[in-house]
């Protein structure tokens, strides 16, 4: 069976022509497609032999919204998504004064197993096609009836441990959804090698690095691919990325109580990263089931802030959204296959 929504317009003209069918034929068939069509029968102009033959040799990829989880304080709504499959992913969409932003999954589960991570605890299935990074868009956006605005590959997976599949996601993007590579995100806990082929493709999209620790030491107890890729790699990695691309590079720092938010940290988080193009976003860590991390104190995210910002290093602490609804992702998974939700 043919992934239909994971095809490019062309690839999808030439797919039909040479099944015998006429080209404006594919060009109906794509615009069912960016309307976010579900079913083959909603393609009402399409002739009856068309139609049984996609739904004989394709299928659409869907996330079915299975569950749906509104914050009281701020309107984020966290989706709970089914696949063809059976398998569940999460998608959360925020609301900005710039509009609205969706953070989507890239893969089941993940490999990566850093320790703060409610998505990294419950193991990996399986890579999400293109064609089902795509639908979690056009699911949420249907659900909502509003234009999504931007996008960030944040939610469930390694967007670079599904490195062709997302790199396909982001070339199709544009077309069928309407979203331009400026208001795309990728998020990376740091995969060396993905972040030069990547800065090489110069792309327009954005590029948020995980960084969480400033030593190899409290960051390999976190994150274990930093002991694949420690911290020195990755800051070349990333400065390669910057020069390359001119484009400034986030990281993101989730600040735990008595782990990496110290003053010490602080200054070599500062000494890490200076000079660099570059912005740090302070979390306050989100505190998942089963793992004994607690946020820091407001009063220490200040001063962890105030101490980079001394250091002339751009530095914000994120305000936290949906914290009413367990907005990190991974977690409401969790709860809904134990039974909570
Ligand atoms: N795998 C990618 C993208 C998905 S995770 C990555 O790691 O970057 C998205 C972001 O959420 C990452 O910055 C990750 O470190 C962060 N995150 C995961 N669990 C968290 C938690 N409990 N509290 C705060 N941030 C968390
Ligand atoms: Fe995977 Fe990112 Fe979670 Fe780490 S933080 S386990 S890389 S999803």
């Amino acid at each position: 069976m043919i992934d239909l929504r994971s095809m490019t317009r062309d690839e999808l003209t030439r797919y039909l022509v040479d099944s015998g069918f006429e080209k404006y034929r594919a060009s109906q068939v794509y615009n069912w497609l960016t309307k976010g069509a579900t079913d083959f029968s909603e393609m009402t102009n399409l002739p009856e032999r068309l139609r049984r033959f996609l739904r004989e040799h394709t299928y659409l990829a869907t996330a079915r919204i299975v569950r749906r989880q509104v914050s009281k304080i701020d309107g984020t709504v966290k989706y709970l998504m089914q696949l063809y499959d059976g398998e569940y992913i999460e998608s959360v969409l925020m609301r900005y004064h710039h509009g609205l932003s969706i953070c989507i999954s890239a893969q089941v589960g993940c490999k990566m197993g850093c320790t703060f991570c409610a998505t990294g605890k419950s193991g990996y299935a399986r890579d999400l096609t293109t064609s089902e990074m795509l639908a979690q868009i056009m699911s949420a956006s249907d659900d909502c009836g509003e234009r999504i605005a931007n996008v960030v590959l944040m939610g469930m997976g390694e967007p670079f441990d599904n490195y062709e599949n997302v790199m396909r996601f982001l070339s199709l993007l544009p077309d069928t959804v309407g979203i331009g590579m400026r208001h795309i995100t990728i998020s990376t806990c740091g995969i060396v090698p993905r972040i030069y082929e990547f800065a090489d493709r110069m792309l327009q999209c954005g590029l948020s690095v995980s960084l969480h620790a400033p030593h190899d030491e409290q960051r390999s107890m976190t994150m274990p691919i930093n002991r694949r890729y420690p911290i020195g790699e990755l800051m070349q990695a990333c400065r390669y990325y910057t020069d390359k691309t001119g484009r400034r590079i986030t990281f993101e720092y989730a600040l735990i109580d008595g782990v990496n938010d110290s003053d010490e940290s602080a200054r070599a988080l500062g000494r890490l990263v200076q000079g660099m193009l570059c912005h740090i976003n302070l979390i306050p860590v989100n505190t998942v089931t089963g793992a004994r991390y607690q946020k820091s104190t407001t009063e220490r995210r200040t001063a962890f802030c105030h101490r980079l910002s001394e250091m002339g290093v751009n530095a914000t602490v994120r305000r936290t959204l949906g914290a009413d609804i367990d907005a990190s992702c991974g977690q409401l998974k969790r709860n809904f296959e134990k039974g909570d939700v």
